[in-house]
């Protein structure tokens, strides 16, 4: 059975302008959600609301950057005063970079802690008080492969997404008595704007070729994540293979990665 219904809930995502974030959007409100979608690119949320609206469904867009707390604090406004509080928050604006550790620019793993993670947390912080009145409210956290296994040229963002889990891990406990869901959503390669939008791309790592999935079979995936309760889901094959691979022979694991170097 169904731990909460889509219908009539009231969500926010962030990075709603593309990619994932997009994707669960709509996908929450096709089930009949009311979705604040929050990202820098306005045009990209006009747009993403006029599809929403043709759905039948119900939006408000916040354009902002999620690192900038009066952004923040507009996006839980916005849910309060539109749609009458907050029931679910996706934690999914995300940065990553490719590279060498030895000459990123100190500045790199900076602004990827500050996305990825410092946003994620302070979000998390200012929506508390809404979730806390909330009808079976859940706090989702998009992480990625790479916060259960860290691989070459990504190391400050894995180190991201790996403070993602820990966070999560952490506050899922605290926040049973609050009756709070914590579900945290890992994603193997999928088919987005992401590695053209890297802030910084200096050479990778050639992997074996391996086939992305689809941001709406992610978002279909986290959707149903939601509706269940669950606390962790890997929407990726290759990637629930890599960390069941890295559970057992971590060192195995280390021999393979680097073969990439
Ligand atoms: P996209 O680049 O397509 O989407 C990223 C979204 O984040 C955009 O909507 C972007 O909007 C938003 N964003 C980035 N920086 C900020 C910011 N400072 N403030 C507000 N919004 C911001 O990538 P994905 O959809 O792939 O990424 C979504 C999540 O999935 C990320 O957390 C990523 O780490 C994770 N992920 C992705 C994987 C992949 O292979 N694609 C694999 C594993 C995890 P805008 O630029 O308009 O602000």
């Amino acid at each position: 059975m169904a731990r909460r219904d889509i219908q009539g809930s009231r969500a926010i995502v962030t990075g709603a302008s593309s990619g994932i974030g997009r994707a669960i959007a709509l996908e929450l409100a096709r089930q009949g959600g009311k979705v604040v979608c929050m990202a820098r690119r306005e045009d990209r949320l006009q747009v993403l609301a006029q599809e929403i609206e043709s759905l039948g469904g119900s939006t408000l867009c916040v354009a902002g950057d999620v690192t900038d707390a009066a952004a923040r604090a507009r996006c839980m406004e916005a849910a309060q005063s539109h749609f009458g509080g907050l029931d679910i928050l996706v934690n999914n604006a995300g940065v990553g970079a490719i590279g060498p550790f030895e000459t990123a620019d100190p500045q790199r793993v900076r602004r990827i802690m500050e996305v990825n993670f410092f946003a994620l947390v302070e979000m998390t912080r200012s929506a508390l008080p809404l979730l806390k009145q909330g009808r079976r409210p859940m706090i989702v956290n998009i992480s990625s492969i790479l916060g259960r296994r860290g691989v070459p040229y990504n190391s400050e963002y894995a180190a991201s997404k790996f403070a993602v889990h820990g966070f999560s891990e952490s506050i899922r406990a605290e926040f049973v008595t609050a009756g709070i869901d914590v579900l945290v959503v890992s994603p193997g390669t999928t088919d987005t704007e992401f590695f053209d939008q890297v802030i910084e791309s200096k050479g990778g790592p050639k992997w074996p070729e391996h086939k992305a999935v689809t941001a709406e079979a992610v978002a279909q995936a986290t959707v149903r994540a939601i509706r269940r309760g669950s606390h962790e889901i890997t929407p990726y094959l290759w990637g629930k293979v890599l960390v069941l691979l890295n559970r057992l022979s971590p060192w195995l694991v280390d021999k393979l990665m680097a073969r990439y170097v």
